[in-house]
């Protein structure tokens, strides 16, 4: 018998994907963790039926979510990921030599266990003696800690339970405060295609906080319409003022350094939206 799991992107738009087995099932505190083999994507985890992440196209956002703003900053040494059970932003966080630490806050802890066991290609950084694993809300875990990071990565689910406030520009201002005089954070912001209020609304509040915001995209095949954005906000460095020529050399297949030019050239539809 044929086994088909079906996301609904939006009320009028699915994606099924045919699945072989399931690897992993609990219903924590938070949500429901799944972890899924499948035949396009390989291994999947899903968070309440939501594709988070999968072996098959996860580099390009977790190479996109990390790469374009420790490429900004000079020398990054401390750096937090909010949420990121998955591991695999922390992996590409790892990647660069100035990092001495890099802190996971992630609320459910099933999550990290889930893809420590079925999915160790990305959680594989998780026990790197540079990284430091926090169960505990991100939105009070930056109210707690001022002026700490270099480099804040917020990898939440889309706005929804624990993550609504992590949306929300009270956030961004103890996200502002939490890094350090020369910070900036990156955000995951959603689809151009289908959460046209919520990307301007975030820019516009990333704008009135930080000196500079900037937006930029990706291609991620499982994500609601493929096409995803990022929002930074920065307290001193421009990316687009990085010298590309200067960019370490780094194992990665979606991100380089012409791609880090090129995230930011927005189509006129996505200029139109944060104008
Ligand atoms: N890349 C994925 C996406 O864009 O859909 C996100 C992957 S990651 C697994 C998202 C994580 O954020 C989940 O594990 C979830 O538990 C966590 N999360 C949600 N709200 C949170 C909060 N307030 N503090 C910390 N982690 C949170």
């Amino acid at each position: 018998m044929d086994l088909w799991f079906t996301e609904y992107q939006t009320k009028d738009l699915s994606i099924g994907c045919r699945v072989i087995k399931t690897l992993y099932r609990e219903k924590s505190q938070y949500q429901d963790v799944m972890i899924v083999e499948t035949p396009q994507f390989d291994r999947m985890l899903l968070l309440d039926g939501v594709i988070q992440t999968t072996v098959k196209d996860e580099f390009v956002y977790h190479e996109m979510i990390t790469h374009i703003g420790l490429n900004t900053l000079k020398d990054p040494r401390r750096v937090l990921v909010i949420g990121g059970g998955d591991g695999g932003t922390v992996r590409e966080v790892l990647k660069h030599k100035s990092v001495e630490k890099v802190t996971l806050v992630e609320i459910d802890e099933k999550v990290i266990e889930a893809a420590k066991m079925f999915l160790p290609e990305i959680s594989c950084g998780l026990s790197d003696p540079r990284a430091e694993i926090i169960v505990d809300d991100g939105i009070k875990h930056v109210r707690e800690n001022k002026n700490t990071y270099d480099m804040i990565v917020v990898d939440s689910t889309d706005p929804v339970g624990p993550a609504v406030g992590l949306f929300g520009a009270e956030f961004y201002r103890d996200v502002y405060n939490a890094l350090t005089d020369t910070g900036l954070f990156v955000a995951q912001t959603e689809s151009p295609f289908f959460n046209r209020e919520l990307i301007p609304r975030i820019f516009a509040d990333v704008s009135s906080i930080f000196s500079k915001a900037r937006l930029f995209t990706a291609n991620v095949p499982t994500y609601p319409g493929g096409l995803w954005s990022f929002t930074m906000g920065t307290k001193k460095y421009d990316p687009l003022e990085v010298d590309t020529a200067s960019i370490p050399e780094l194992e990665t297949r979606y991100y380089s350094p012409e791609i880090h030019r090129s995230c930011f050239i927005l189509q006129p539809f996505i200029k139109e939206l944060i104008k």
